[in-house]
């Protein structure tokens, strides 16, 4: 019989699969590395399970111990289902902008959720970094992973991402692109498939428009999970070769085709990455199409849809913010009228 002793076991292993329709046009083979597969719906889960055995290693993380994260996110649900396996109480701390089905996600792992609100300065009490450092002094035996800071999170896409592309493209991939938030990902997978390929694979970073990654200044955005406002430690900004910004709005419009072309329902940041995989496949066809035609272009998607069919997947909410024309997205209820 094969079967694992619990899902934490199940993390990573992704597959790859090729885009097929939105690609149209372009001769480059682009692979999408599907990372909602994993057993906690994100490639976050890789470096809920790093960081935690590390810090067991270390000794940061005892038997019993509690663990606290300011995330409402991703990071979470990894770091929730890794704990429960191994006993740990997990406090997550969101700021009250979250969404209520956020917080019950995370509940339902049997974590606990404390709200702090959003409308107040950083250094506040009350502020989402307050409480979060005021738990971790409180709490006996609390740890905090600190995903932006914490090398783990790099290392661990060093070990398993890069080395699961290099394996699965049998070492013939030509780009690798992926979205960055914390930057862990890039970093990681990027570094392995740069020091593997002895510097042949170029690393393509994709930005939301605004964010201080592409030279922004933090202005908002609201693609979800990408872009930051300060520089993480988790960060290496020598990785990429080069960054590539994408507008909310071309983020938005491939994450849904995503969804109807490719039957692939994933968040914001995967539409995000492919868009700026795409315009790198445009590029390679407008430079050199004989080139182009031998490119291997693996891009990572972060996370899957559920998580956003109020948003991205709802045509009232992408009308609001002028996304989609008043015109688009008739459906067969606007004929029966
Ligand atoms: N997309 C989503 C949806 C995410 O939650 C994250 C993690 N913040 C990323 C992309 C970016 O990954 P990383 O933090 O490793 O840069």
């Amino acid at each position: 019989m094969r079967y694992a002793e619990h899902v934490s076991e199940l993390v990573g292993g992704t597959p790859l699969v090729r885009l097929q329709s939105v690609t149209q046009g372009l001769s480059a083979t682009i692979l999408a590395k599907v990372e909602y597969l994993n057993p906690g719906g994100s490639v976050k889960d890789r470096i809920a399970l790093a960081m935690i055995e590390a810090a067991e290693e270390s000794g940061e993380l005892r038997p019993g111990g509690t663990i606290v994260e300011p995330t409402s996110g991703n990071t979470g649900v990894g770091i929730a289902l890794v704990a429960q396996r191994k006993g740990y109480r997990c406090v997550f701390v969101c700021p009250d902008k979250v969404s209520q089905d956020k917080r019950d996600v995370l509940r339902a792992y049997g974590a606990e959720v404390v709200v702090t609100p959003t409308a107040v300065p950083p250094d506040h009490p009350d502020s989402y970094y307050s409480v979060s450092d005021r738990l971790v002094r409180e709490i006996e035996g609390a740890w905090k992973p600190n995903q932006y800071a914490n090398a783990h999170g790099p290392a661990s896409h060093y070990a398993s991402t890069g080395p699961e592309i290099w394996a699965d493209t049998e070492g013939r991939l030509t780009h690798l692109v992926a979205g960055v938030g914390t930057g862990g990902t890039i970093t990681g997978t990027g570094r392995d498939l740069h020091d593997v390929s002895e510097g042949r694979v170029v690393v393509v970073g994709a930005d939301p428009l605004g964010s201080v990654y592409s030279g922004g200044d933090g202005r908002p955005y609201l693609v979800e999970g990408v872009g930051e406002d300060f520089w993480p430690s988790a960060y290496d900004p020598a990785v990429p070769d080069r960054i590539v910004a994408v507008s909310d709005a071309d983020s938005f419009a491939m994450t849904r085709r995503l969804a109807r072309e490719e039957a692939l329902l994933v968040g914001g940041s995967c539409g995000m990455a492919v868009e700026a995989a795409l315009r790198v496949a445009r590029e390679l066809e407008d430079a050199d199409p004989a080139a182009a035609a031998q490119a291997v272009i693996v891009v990572i998607l972060p996370d899957g849809g559920r998580g956003y069919l109020s948003k991205i997947f709802n045509d009232s909410w992408m009308r609001s913010y002028g996304f989609l024309a008043a015109d688009e997205g008739a459906t067969v209820a606007d004929i029966v009228r």
